[in-house]
């Protein structure tokens, strides 16, 4: 079928109209009418080859919510006009063990992502949410709560399970002191949900600028991590630190701060690497671990959890022809906390 969204052609270049084609829809597969996508910091590191190999012409977009508007002819889990999701991935060779413990994101064989990778007949290029329609099998389709405004609920698809599903694994809740290093997409969503399971919550962001949000976020401390005191005050105190920065930070600095046997988990996925120092590991028997988006059993708990605790993120709705300016803006902190894309504002040239 005919779809049209905006696309890099190459590296570094700005995002512009792009008319494509995608399959027209298998027996198990749905068709989304997508009206929103968030924008990810993962887009701009993408478009931009930070991290090498990126295929172009790449359509961004991962953070997807719509209406179905087409079923397969064995597609049982929706119906016409159901409030979906799809998030990072779209596939997954669903027979190793990752994938049979639904944890498809650890793939053996790599789960297909959702744009800037190929489909499982290793040819096919996935092609993102920045687009009108996409065509998902509906194992990879989330269900999107009533209760959720579709805009605010985007970036839940990634920014959201990216930081519950570690928050649920390293058993955030009471009794937990947990530190969220940047107050960006996913920090700020971070904040909330740790807030929501019982956690004591700690910003540290590289200005104050953000304080005043942040507390009403839901976090019960604040601290700069310019402010050299910051790493005195906080040694030795938290339990679980996740680090959300898109720029590589001086992790030693940061491992200080966690108590015995406590865990940073690095989400954010900066350009360059960053050395670990094994004395602040050894020192307080620490860990240091990481941790990519979440599979879709848990995914769809994530989005059930944020229904039922009332959260959303903290958006910026723009219209597709500012995507390029927004992306200027992401990178440099200016958004509170998520630019989410109105997909209805996309004219197709036929
Ligand atoms: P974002 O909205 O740009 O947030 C990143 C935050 O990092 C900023 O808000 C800022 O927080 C801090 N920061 C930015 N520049 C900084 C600098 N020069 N020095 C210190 N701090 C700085 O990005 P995002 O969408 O949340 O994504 C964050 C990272 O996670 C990206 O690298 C992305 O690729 C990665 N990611 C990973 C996964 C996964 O599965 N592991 C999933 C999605 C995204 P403050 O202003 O509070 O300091
Ligand atoms: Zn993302
Ligand atoms: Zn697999």
């Amino acid at each position: 079928m005919k779809v049209c969204g905006y696309a890099a052609k190459k590296a570094k270049t700005p995002l512009a109209l792009y008319s494509f084609e995608r399959r027209d829809p298998r027996d198990h597969d749905v068709v989304i009418d997508i009206q929103y996508c968030g924008i990810c910091h993962s887009d701009i590191h993408q478009v931009s080859d930070e991290w090498g190999g990126s295929t172009f012409p790449m359509v961004p977009g991962h953070e997807i919510v719509g209406f179905v508007s087409q079923v397969g002819s064995k597609s049982t889990r929706f119906r016409m006009g159901d409030r979906v999701g799809v998030g990072c991935f779209v596939d997954s060779c669903r027979k190793c063990n990752s994938c049979r413990e639904g944890l498809e994101q650890y793939c053996l064989k790599g789960a297909t992502l959702t744009y800037n990778d190929f489909e499982r007949d290793g040819k096919t290029p996935t092609l993102g949410g920045y687009s009108n329609k996409i065509v998902v099998d509906e194992k990879y389709v989330l269900r999107i709560p009533d209760n959720l405004p579709l805009d605010s609920a985007a970036p839940l698809l990634c920014a959201g399970i990216t930081l519950y599903s570690p928050l649920v694994h390293w058993k955030a809740g009471p009794k937990k002191k947990v530190a969220i290093i940047g107050l960006g997409g996913l920090g700020h969503v971070g904040v909330k949900i740790a807030h929501a399971l019982g956690s004591e919550v700690t910003v540290l962001s590289h200005s104050i600028k953000k304080q005043k949000e942040g507390k009403k976020l839901g976090a019960d401390k604040f601290y700069s991590t310019s402010d050299p005191k910051t790493f005195d005050i906080l040694k030795g105190y938290f339990d679980l630190i996740i680090n959300t920065v898109s720029v590589t930070l001086d992790c030693n600095s940061y491992l200080n701060m966690l108590a015995l046997d406590g865990v940073m988990v690095v989400v954010g996925l900066p350009e360059r690497e960053t050395p670990i120092s094994a004395f602040q590991l050894v020192g307080a028997r620490r860990s240091l671990a990481g941790s990519a988006i979440g599979g879709i059993q848990e995914t769809q708990e994530m989005l059930d959890f944020c229904s039922k605790n009332n959260i959303t993120c903290d958006i910026e709705l723009i219209p597709i022809n500012k995507v390029n300016e927004a992306y200027e803006r992401v990178v440099h902190s200016d958004v509170r906390y998520r630019f989410v894309i109105d997909m209805k504002s996309l004219q197709c040239m036929d």
